[in-house]
């Protein structure tokens, strides 16, 4: 995997991943009410192919929202966004496909409890991308070892910990082939000593090229991960940067507030 990126790829420890191809997601004034509510405001964001961009900000600033319309599992009022250059239709079959491009990592694992593993893994391939039973099945395993899981496969969720519910989950997501993948808040639900297996799944994708947009507060994986982190208040992309500047130099009151309270 690193050969596939050559040069451009920084692979040194403690160092993010320095290949960004062209945009892949574009996100172009985004609006979004909930009622009176104001929960995206003009939003614009541009992810290039195999970036790891990292959302911040406090409780209640939109992120699990902004998530939730790149996959259109809400709508917006205004704006558009887009996925390697197509616009994200509404409805209908068009939206389904583009949906499978963007997989899904929630806080809260998500997992279908009475299937197993194995099975939560071949789902969606064999129904959405009509991969053939014994192929899905065979690229689950090599997934589910990719994460550290294989021995589990034929387990149930409640059968595991959190910490190897939410890499099945990461391996549910990556059987389906996505474009980018999105997470929000994968280990706020986590035990801390669990906390680092699935930041280490992470930081393995980012480094293999998965373009990933992470909604977390982790600042290790941030600065061993991402190229960039955005901030986000009251419905606002209120500052953007490099991780290390980030950190060490907010320049917005409302970012240096908030990361001297998480800090
Ligand atoms: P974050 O993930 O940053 O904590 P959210 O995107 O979850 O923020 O929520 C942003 C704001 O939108 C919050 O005030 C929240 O209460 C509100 N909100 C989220 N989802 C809904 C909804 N389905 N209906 C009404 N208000 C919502
Ligand atoms: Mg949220």
């Amino acid at each position: 995997e690193q050969a596939e990126h050559g040069a451009t790829t920084d692979v040194h420890p403690g160092s993010a991943p320095q290949a960004v191809g062209p945009p892949l997601l574009v996100l172009r004034g985004v609006d979004k009410h909930f009622g009176e509510l104001h929960v995206l405001q003009d939003v614009d964001l541009t992810v290039g192919k195999g970036e790891v961009v990292v959302v911040l900000g406090p409780s209640g600033s939109g992120k699990s929202t902004l998530c939730r319309v790149i996959n259109r599992l809400e709508t917006i009022g205004s704006g558009s966004i887009t996925i390697d250059g197509q616009e994200l239709p509404e409805e209908g079959k068009g939206l389904a496909q583009l949906r499978a491009d963007v997989g899904m990592v929630f806080q809260s694992f998500n997992l279908f409890a009475h299937k197993t593993v194995l099975e939560n893994v071949t789902l969606g391939p064999m129904k959405v991308r009509k991969v053939p039973a014994s192929q899905a099945r065979e690229r689950a395993r090599e997934l589910l070892r990719r994460v550290g899981v294989e021995s589990q496969a034929d387990k149930y969720p409640a059968q595991l910990s959190g910490g190897q519910q939410q890499r099945v989950a990461i391996a549910r997501a990556l059987a389906m082939e996505p474009k980018i993948i999105l997470f929000d808040e994968p280990t706020s639900a986590l035990d801390p000593e669990m906390v680092t297996e699935v930041l280490d799944v992470m930081v393995s994708l980012a480094r293999a090229g998965m373009t990933m947009v992470v909604v977390t507060h982790e600042m290790g994986f941030a600065r061993r991960a991402a190229n960039r982190v955005v901030f986000m208040a009251d419905g606002k992309v209120v500052e953007e940067g490099d991780p290390e500047s980030f950190f060490t130099a907010p320049r917005t009151a409302r970012a240096q507030d908030f990361l001297s309270k998480i800090l």
